[in-house]
């Protein structure tokens, strides 16, 4: 460590963002929080979903890209208008965008056609900011027009103050936005489910209890992130402002005068600089500059000392009130603002540290358990066990007699048991029904039978049946479902993906929809994977389709238990699907995948 430091303290944005949503949730107001000054930090959106927030908001693809692969499953919102060049991303990409151009609207439909999806929006009105919206004269020809488009579908109306005419959000201007809603809901007949009544600036009002009750949601950055409103900045009640501190070094502490000497120029940015005469004082010199950081943004954590200024490389401090606390090679602490932290946190010079409480730095000992005969005879067995310990896991084998209470015991967090050899479906179900209250299945494979869907709804008081609710299943991959099969899975309204879906849908979109629905009000999930979906894209998943299911899994942090069969035709459900030799030569790759190997590394 060297260069600059951003610190970012997932405990506090987690606090902070359960006070925000806290007072929200007393007018039934649901936050979406905004990530987009940490450019996306998966970490972030994370302790921002711990404390409550619904959705996220970001204003980059860019981002929401981090995001996903960072294995954030929740709703998100884009918040900067679509760019027309960028349409097929956008809808590809977010799930609901905020919008103002009738023509760029037209492209999302004509897109999300072509996809075969349904695009989401909210309309933005302009209430006197002057930047994003519709003038609310031209938003029911708007709507009227919206209706009919096919593959749009309007959730809300919503609204941005205070960004660049600094209007503040009062009962008057979200007064009039709400009356907008209704005036669409009258001429149109259809709910407006979503009223956005803007970002930080909002949360005084709503304090005030002055939020028109209509208005149920906000997009919230800054006052979680920096524990500030934003009209006036003050500290926003029951949030620290402590959860991001930059740092650096000091290079250079000496006594110098507090005037240049000699004829005065320009400064390295073309300004022309004033000084004040204190004679000497004790110079600091520190390797951050404003190619790092907005310098202006920055409050010294040491009160007694300040800022003088600072060229690209270089910021200036003025040591003389407490000249003893710093040496030479000790590290110097900010608080960064709203644009500091922006700018700091797209420094390429700015090492991003994430600071985890306490409680939760044991996770970060991570362990796989490996059940059975499973890839033991691999030819490959070494180099499995060699990547399994660069991933940052321990391994233990345990024999495939085990019982599911052992098993169960190594279900946690970053424990992971893998079973596998044989079939294991009711070995594992139970040890996951001993680990959790209530846990999620994903079961990737070609066939579904009647036997195999008994074994999952089980019978009344049976603890698998009780731990695993329909709701919470997904079929995904499947080619063949015996007949008796299928009617068992509509009455208990089981989702499956199909590979009809696959061909027609991004396996990317299926996938997320798949991890929200197991992980939605479960501790985690049961993943079973067959060796035979994976046929190489014959008739089944291809290598890489497989490879992005067990990456998207080991992104969501969901996954508890992992089932490999890896058995070659165990009883011939289907003559026509077959587990070939190469499928299970491919399965250690799989598992690697599932434990969170990426191809370009893993990064925060
Ligand atoms: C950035 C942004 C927000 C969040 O603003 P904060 O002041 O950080 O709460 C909300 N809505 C839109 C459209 C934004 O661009």
């Amino acid at each position: 460590m060297s260069g600059p430091v951003i610190e970012v303290n997932i405990e506090l944005i987690e606090d902070n963002a359960r006070a925000v949503t806290a007072l929200c949730d007393k007018y039934d107001i649901r936050v979406t929080g905004v990530t987009k000054v940490t450019c996306g930090m998966p970490r972030v959106a994370r302790a921002l979903i711990a404390g409550g927030v619904t959705g996220i908001g970001e204003s980059r693809l860019e981002n929401i890209h981090r995001l996903r692969a960072g294995g954030i499953t929740q709703p998100m919102m884009l918040l900067r208008i679509p760019p027309l060049s960028d349409v097929e991303e956008i809808v590809r990409t977010a799930d609901i965008t905020l919008n103002s151009e009738i023509s760029v609207i037209r492209r999302l439909n004509q897109e999300a056609e072509t996809l075969g999806v349904v695009h989401e929006i909210i309309l933005m009105v302009d209430l006197g900011d002057l930047r994003e919206g519709f003038w609310p004269e031209d938003l029911l020809p708007a709507v009227r027009e919206i209706l009919e488009m096919e593959a749009i579908r309007i959730r809300g109306l919503g609204t941005n103050l205070t960004c660049y005419g600094g209007v503040i959000p009062d009962e008057e201007n979200l007064g009039r936005l709400v009356d907008y809603a209704h005036r669409i809901e009258d001429t149109f007949d259809f709910r407006i489910e979503i009223i956005s009544g803007g970002n930080s600036s909002s949360l005084p009002l709503v304090a005030a209890g002055k939020m028109p009750k209509e208005v149920n949601n906000l997009r919230i950055g800054e006052a979680i992130l920096l524990g500030r409103e934003t009209i006036q900045r003050r500290p926003w009640p029951g949030t620290s402002q402590k959860a991001f501190v930059l740092n650096a070094e000091l290079t250079e502490k000496k006594k110098k005068p507090s005037v240049p000497i000699g004829t005065a120029g320009q400064d390295a940015f073309g300004g022309t600089p004033v000084f004040q005469d204190r004679g000497l004082i004790t110079r600091g010199i520190l390797n951050i500059g404003r190619e790092d950081v907005y310098v202006d943004g920055l409050t010294p954590h040491n009160e007694r000392i300040s800022i003088l200024g600072a060229s690209s490389g270089y910021l200036l401090l003025d040591l003389s009130r407490d000249e003893n606390a710093y040496q030479v090679g000790d590290r110097v602490d900010f608080f960064p603002n709203y644009a500091a932290l922006v700018a700091a946190m797209t420094s390429a010079y700015v090492e991003k540290r994430v600071i985890l409480p306490e409680s939760r730095k044991s996770e970060d000992e991570k362990s796989v358990i490996l059940v059975g005969s499973l890839f033991e005879q691999d030819k490959y067995a070494r180099e499995l066990d060699r990547w399994v310990k660069r991933l940052g896991y321990t391994s233990t084998r345990l024999p495939e007699t085990t019982p599911a209470r052992e098993i169960a015991d190594h279900i946690r967090p970053r424990s992971i048991p893998v079973l596998g050899g044989r079939d294991f479906t009711s070995l594992g179900l139970q040890a996951a029904a001993v680990a959790m209250k209530q846990f999620g299945l994903l079961w990737v494979d070609s066939v579904v039978t009647v036997s195999e869907l008994h074994t999952l709804l089980g019978s009344r008081n049976d603890p698998v049946a009780e731990a695993l609710d329909t709701g919470n299943i997904v079929f995904l991959g499947v080619r063949e479902i015996e007949v008796d099969a299928i009617s068992l899975i509509r009455t208990y309204n089981i989702r499956v993906y199909t590979m009809e879906d696959i061909s027609l849908l991004p396996l990317r979109e299926l996938m997320r929809q798949s991890l929200t629905r197991t992980a939605t009000g479960t501790e985690g999930i049961y993943l079973k994977f067959g060796a035979r979906v994976a046929d190489n894209g014959n008739d089944g998943l291809t290598n890489r389709e497989a490879h992005l299911i067990m990456e998207m899994t080991a992104a969501s942090g969901a996954l508890r238990i992992l089932e490999m069969d890896d058995e070659i035709d165990p009883d011939v459900e289907s003559p026509y699907i077959r587990t070939s030799r190469a499928a299970c030569d491919n399965m250690p790759r799989f598992l690697l995948s599932a434990l969170g190997k990426r191809i370009l590394g893993n990064g925060t």
